[in-house]
């Protein structure tokens, strides 16, 4: 959901993941500190993919020195998301009753930010990881490289059985000329609220929690749609990726007699290439 508080200049984006980055959990099969770590990369990523004009990208990858190695995640400004993170099975003891992302993401590293804005050259920005807790180090990146300053709340509650019952997050915006003693109030207000994961098992829908947000600044409600984890793999770009590797590669695995599977890192889908279809391949190439 987008707000806009127009006398203040406050741009407010608010959205509810839950079922995608359950979707994300079932297709890379993670343990629930890499559950968090990557549903809130995921959220984060599609709350900076909203601050896009449609057919625009952006990509994060966060790279730290924790056991969960590297999130990658890409967002379009039309509502879709997809991530993976690179070692899945981390589970890590809880840290203040929160699953403890900042230790598996690791507190020294880089956020690197890629915006395929459709020119020629795609933007790119790096940061240190702030916290390692996701919010804070997008938090940390927007007002430090595009000197936006935001807030960003990002939440994934992963119940005993590691299924997520809540996932969801908010990315506030000042944008210039800022009024800084409602900019103020507003963190205050921020910092005071529950985590928004709360909220959200509680019944809260994004209207209650832009309110929360918002408090007694008038705002108003711009749109509303819907997110999905969508993946844009197929059997075309994964044969460019084996046409990639050359002619000797695809020579050697078809002397070995066997079929190479190759999986898309962000869906986990299976592609299965034959002796056949090397050699077609191999054809194409030549
Ligand atoms: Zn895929």
């Amino acid at each position: 959901m987008r707000c806009i508080a127009r006398d203040e200049n406050i741009l407010g984006l608010v959205c509810v993941t839950t079922n995608l980055v359950n979707e994300a959990r079932e297709l890379h099969s993670t343990y629930p500190t890499a559950t968090a770590g990557l549903g809130r990369a995921l959220t984060g990523g599609l709350l900076m993919g909203a601050l896009l004009y449609k057919g625009q990208r952006i990509a994060l990858k966060f790279e730290g020195n924790g056991p969960l190695k590297k999130i990658i995640v890409e967002a379009e400004g039309d509502g879709t998301v997809k991530g993976y993170v690179v070692n899945p099975e981390v589970d890590l003891p809880p840290k203040n009753g929160k699953l403890d992302v900042a230790a598996a993401v690791g507190n020294e590293g880089f956020l690197t930010v890629m915006k395929d804005l459709r020119l020629k050259e795609p933007y790119m920005g790096v940061v240190k990881l702030y916290s390692g807790e996701i919010a804070e180090d997008l938090a940390f990146y927007l007002a430090e490289s595009e000197q936006v300053p935001s807030a960003v709340g990002l939440g994934v509650f992963v119940e005993p059985d590691w299924n997520v019952s809540a996932a969801g997050g908010f990315l506030i915006q000042s944008l210039p000329p800022a009024n800084e003693e409602i900019i103020d109030d507003m963190v205050r207000r921020i910092e005071k609220m529950p985590p928004v994961t709360e909220l959200l098992r509680n019944g809260k829908t994004p209207e209650d929690l832009m309110q929360q947000i918002f408090g007694k600044i008038p705002y108003q409600i711009l749109a509303k749609k819907p997110v999905s984890f969508r993946c844009s793999c197929s059997r075309e770009r994964i044969e460019q990726a084996l046409i990639s590797l050359g002619t000797e590669e695809i020579d050697s695995i078809i002397a070995e007699k066997r079929d190479i599977d190759v999986s898309c890192h962000f869906c986990c889908k299976k592609y299965v290439f034959g002796k056949v279809e090397l050699e077609r391949l191999l054809k194409e190439i030549q």
